[in-house]
């Protein structure tokens, strides 16, 4: 697994061996840090065509960030599906439609929590050597209604919705392909790409679709932001639950006595989940979003809470989930008969925790040596957010995650990018694809 960075079918072994020694002299780095071979001249001409092809690219963001894709908007997401279905259809893949489909949720009556989601693009091609699997998202967090709409330019900054998150990832995964296409290398090629439309909403469709796909290829590739010019080494385990805690409505003055107060509960509830945060083992809980009450005078019948949970390891996600459901299950505001306050919940560990293994941390490596020789130095750092590349790893399939465009300020109004990363990261993939699909 662990190969040489040589490549040794391109030299004699005494002259390999005169080779490494003459790169000891000089290495200032690591040893597999410097052993990487030099950009070769097939190589070299797919840094050229992209660079030919920068303007298409930022015309490319500038569309794609334009059309709304929030992860409900079913409409800008099929426009997107169709962009790319088209796309890859023409560089040979087989197009495939991986169903949606309804995500249902307890709620109080009157707030349907339940979602529809979209159609996921699933395009793959076979070919020879190392099976590639290639992921972005076509949704972002922002709704038809969000005020953050628009694609704008400053200079080499752009802003808009998903600019980062990951529209400009979206365009760096496809002009690296058609790199490769333009070059005849991706004929032969076994390339999978896959495009959720719901990983904003925690991946909770097409999370059967990633895991059976990472069973399939040898290596993962995800187009998230490398926000500040970082790849991501490991991340937190994600989590999310929804709570719904049903009481007894009655008049607040002539009946109160008669009552159970559902926002009573839930705030005794909330107290003791917040509770659960341990700075020092990692593990995080945040509720949300609360709403419930039907009337000031009124004791309120319903109330409602969402959860958001960060975990380091698998066992913590498991313990936190068994915390919860204790919480859930127990009455804390009424002592007595305790019959008319119940609570419905809906739990989902949706991301594990990125837990890097050897074969991952070769594909870091690997990946920044090869940054190095295109001039683009990449950081390393941890993060408590998740990716579908933590689905994939879990699945065990060596992942990197941080492959698109340089951007910050993600679900946020203030969402930007370095433009001139779009062609930087095109260039590093193109190259990283071709050589991985050796490997
Ligand atoms: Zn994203």
């Amino acid at each position: 697994m662990f190969k040489s960075f040589v490549n040794s079918a391109s030299v004699t072994s005494a002259s390999r061996r005169l080779f490494i020694i003459s790169l000891l002299i000089s290495m200032p780095l690591s040893a597999a840090e410097s052993l990487e071979p030099n950009i070769a001249p097939p190589e070299q001409e797919l840094l050229s065509w992209l660079s030919d092809q920068e303007t298409e690219m930022i015309n490319l963001l500038e569309r794609l960030t334009n059309i709304n894709s929030g992860s409900l908007n079913k409409a800008g997401i099929a426009e997107l599906s169709e962009l790319f279905s088209q796309e890859l259809s023409a560089m040979g893949f087989n197009i495939d439609t991986l169903p949606g489909g309804r995500i249902d949720m307890p709620s109080c009556p009157g707030s349907d929590y339940s979602i529809d989601l979209a159609d996921h693009v699933l395009a793959s091609k076979s070919g020879r050597g190392k099976r590639l699997l290639l992921l972005g998202h076509l949704d972002t967090v922002f709704p038809l209604d969000s005020p953050f709409q628009n694609y704008r330019r400053e200079g080499d900054r752009v802003f808009g919705p998903g600019v980062a998150d990951m529209k400009g990832g979206l365009v760096v995964m496809l002009y690296a392909l058609k790199a490769l296409d333009a070059k005849g290398l991706l004929e032969d090629m076994a390339v999978t790409v896959l495009l959720n439309s719901d990983e904003e909403m925690g991946s909770l469709s097409s999370r059967k679709y990633l895991e059976a796909q990472a069973a399939l290829h040898d290596y993962g590739l995800v187009y998230e932001s490398t926000g500040t010019n970082n790849l991501v080494r490991a991340r937190k385990g994600l989590g999310q639950a929804r709570f719904v805690v049903n009481g007894k409505a009655s008049h607040a003055g002539g009946a109160h006595e008669q009552g159970r107060s559902a926002i009573k509960e839930l705030a005794y509830k909330i107290v003791a989940i917040e509770n659960l945060t341990d700075y020092e083992t990692g593990v995080t809980v945040n509720v949300g979003i609360v709403s419930g009450g039907e009337a000031r005078n009124t004791v309120a019948p319903c109330a409602e809470g969402l959860i958001d949970l960060r975990y380091p390891t698998p066992e913590q996600g498991l313990e936190a989930v068994a915390e919860f459901e204790a919480i859930f299950s127990e009455v804390y505001s009424y002592s007595g008969n305790t019959d008319d306050i119940t609570t419905d919940s809906w739990v989902n560990l949706h991301r594990p925790p990125k837990i890097p293994t050897e074969e991952s941390d070769y594909l870091l490596e690997k990946t920044r040596a090869l940054g190095r020789l295109l001039g683009q130095e990449l950081g390393v750092t941890d993060s408590g957010g998740g990716t579908d590349g933590s689905l994939t790893q879990a699945a065990g399939l060596p992942t990197l995650d941080s492959l698109g465009i340089a951007g910050t300020g993600a679900h946020s109004n203030r969402e930007q990018a370095r433009l001139s990363s779009l062609l930087e990261r095109a260039q590093l993939s193109a190259v990283l694809i071709s050589r991985l699909a050796r490997d």
